[in-house]
């Protein structure tokens, strides 16, 4: 089979290659991928993340079952379905707790294990899902990462209805996301972005970052937000952190923009701030998300062919963005 192996970072060490199609194990089913929806980590993964062997990028994607494992029961052959992208033990305290995002022995694919970026991709079967009939594979490219991400960060958050979010980020893959699952749990949602489609996606206000303190202050009359989602990191977490209202919560899962920033502690405390991290989901989470998916949309910027996947990295760090890069078969 045909597979975009990685030998070491850097675009130019990305190979299409022709390898063994991967045999599965009793308990794993062979997927034949047909959606593959880029994420920052994947660049990472590309440009610096180290690989300590060579590796199949594409934590995020979607496909048909090809073949089915002797003790695997409960699919059939041409299904859609997508995958849990991570790797669990199912056995450490994590686990047992219905958190194996935090897995003492876990991974992400397409990180530390082959994933999506090939004809082919072998996975155990606890992780794999079936595709409601009305999610096709762009949805099913965009559910383990991007919404499952935001999905358990407004639960961190626990954001309540009637309350006030402002995502920021909202056009990306996963505000996108968390812009329609703030709305389905009954929240006024604030994007700061310049991205007008958001209000198709559910957002109440769609404000862009410069004026975005003055217009949160004017939208809530001065109480300002009770939920702050920052998924991009450094640039914008002073933004977030000061339209917090009291008793607000900010919560953050990337750091595209990066790592380090300053915290107000006299703020933090004098009006009971909480700062939550988040990272993916729970397989609980990824259930729920995945069965309720039909209504749910994703915005695509640009689709590439399997063979094209180079120019689909580099539209990654197109500053015209606006939407998903798939990556179809
Ligand atoms: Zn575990």
């Amino acid at each position: 089979m045909k597979a975009w192996v990685l030998s070491k970072n850097g675009i130019d060490n990305l190979s299409l290659t022709e390898i063994e199609r991967p045999k599965i194990g009793r308990d794993q089913v062979l997927i034949k991928v047909k959606a593959v929806g880029l994420n920052p980590i994947d660049s990472m993964v590309v440009d610096f993340i180290p690989v300590s062997s060579p590796i199949i990028p594409g934590a995020e994607f979607s496909g048909e079952i090809a073949e089915i494992g002797e003790d695997v029961a409960g699919f059939n052959i041409g299904e859609k379905v997508t995958v849990y992208p991570r790797y669990f033990d199912g056995s450490c305290k994590y686990c047992l707790s219905g958190n194996e995002m935090l897995c003492d022995n876990g991974y992400i694919m397409g990180v530390s294990s082959n994933a999506g970026l090939a004809e082919y991709a072998a996975v155990d079967s606890k992780n794999v899902f079936k595709l409601p009939d009305k999610a096709g594979f762009e949805m099913g490219a965009s559910l383990p990462v991007a919404a499952l991400t935001s999905y358990n960060a407004l639960e961190r958050a626990d954001l309540k209805k009637g309350e006030f979010i402002a995502v920021i980020g909202a056009g990306g893959n996963t505000g996108m996301f968390a812009i329609q699952f703030a709305k389905k749990r009954g929240a006024k949602v604030i994007a700061v972005s310049s991205k007008g489609w958001l209000k198709e996606f559910g957002a109440d206000y769609v404000v862009d970052y410069k004026n975005a303190a003055e217009e949160v202050k004017n939208i809530t009359d001065s109480a300002m937000a009770d939920v702050v989602v920052d998924s991009i990191g450094e640039k914008l977490w002073g933004l977030g952190y000061s339209i917090l209202g009291k008793g607000g919560r900010i919560v953050v899962f990337g750091t595209e923009t990066g790592k380090d920033v300053n915290i107000d502690l006299s703020q933090l405390y004098s009006r009971q701030l909480k700062i939550i991290g988040s990272t993916g989901g729970a397989v609980h989470q990824f259930s729920e998300v995945v069965k309720n998916s039909s209504d749910l949309k994703v915005k695509v910027w640009k689709k590439f062919k399997f063979e094209d996947t180079k120019s689909a990295f580099q539209a990654m760090k197109d500053r015209n963005k606006d939407g998903r890069i798939i990556i179809e078969q």
